[in-house]
């Protein structure tokens, strides 16, 4: 069960927001109530969405010294970790022309919404590998800090404490230039980073979920909340979970190759 707190959204808005939530119902598998805050607002930055999740550091039953989404360490764990507390934080960028209507009637110049939705919806749940880089290129996780969000954004529950931990997709991430994980289990990531992590975070060889398939988007230049965050979208054309939804287009269903590396996270 989803429950969802809609902030500054319309009555048609809302609508398509109680009618996506069921897909992401039928797929997540847990005895735990989800509740997330959606709001529309500006966010700049040229984001059509931002997701920032809750966490819980090594829940009951997961993986040691790493962060989960907290909805996933909820249904992990089969307790509610921060009760009264969302599950995660979403952002819908207010400037951005939204369409809402029939999938096949888009037109070619707006954004569907139900589609950025749901691709949002799929970051609070755990498609979020908080990883950076710093001036040097180098490669950093557990890092990030509430500073990362817009001064004007207000977050609905404390930014989560990484103390150079890393999440959980990222310990499920594979590097196809050393063939094995990308982060060594148990390991702090330093204030300075890896060099080879930075390195591998630009890739274009990073993969999970599908044996040595490249799934993980990596661009030559490391973007913050879009490299690693998404599956690779000239691989997975088809995919929810792809970088960037373009104008005209809709992706309104939580396909295979997006929901599998969910999936193996532990829904
Ligand atoms: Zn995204």
């Amino acid at each position: 069960m989803i429950n969802i707190t809609a902030i500054n959204f319309n009555q048609q808005e809302t609508a398509e927001m109680d009618q996506l939530k069921v897909l992401w119902e039928q797929q997540l598998n847990s005895n735990i109530p989800i509740r997330l805050t959606i709001e529309k607002v500006a966010i700049g930055n040229g984001l059509l969405g931002l997701t920032i999740p809750n966490g819980v550091f090594a829940p009951n039953h997961g993986t040691a010294n790493c962060w989960y989404v907290s909805a996933l360490a909820d249904k992990i764990s089969n307790l509610d970790h921060q009760p009264g507390q969302p599950d995660g934080a979403i952002y819908i960028d207010s400037a951005v022309p939204w369409y809402i209507g029939p999938a096949n009637q888009i037109p070619q110049h707006q954004y569907d919404f139900f589609s950025n939705v749901l691709h949002e919806m799929g970051h609070a749940f755990g498609y979020v590998g908080l990883f950076s880089t710093n001036n040097n290129n180098d490669g950093l996780y557990g890092r990030l800090t509430a500073q990362i969000i817009p001064p004007h954004i207000n977050l609905p529950f404390a930014f989560p404490a990484l103390n150079g931990w890393p999440s959980i997709l990222g310990l499920a991430t594979l590097s196809q230039h050393s063939n094995q994980a990308l982060v060594t289990p148990g390991t702090q990531c330093p204030a300075q980073g890896f060099t080879q992590l930075g390195q591998d975070l630009v890739s274009a060889a990073l993969f999970r979920a599908h044996g040595g398939t490249r799934v993980v988007y990596a661009p030559g230049t490391f973007r913050l909340f879009s490299s690693f965050d998404h599956i690779d979208p000239t691989t997975y054309p088809q995919a929810l979970m792809q970088p960037a939804l373009p104008p005209g287009v809709t992706r309104r269903v939580i396909d295979a190759d997006s929901w599998s590396v969910l999936r193996n996270l532990g829904w």
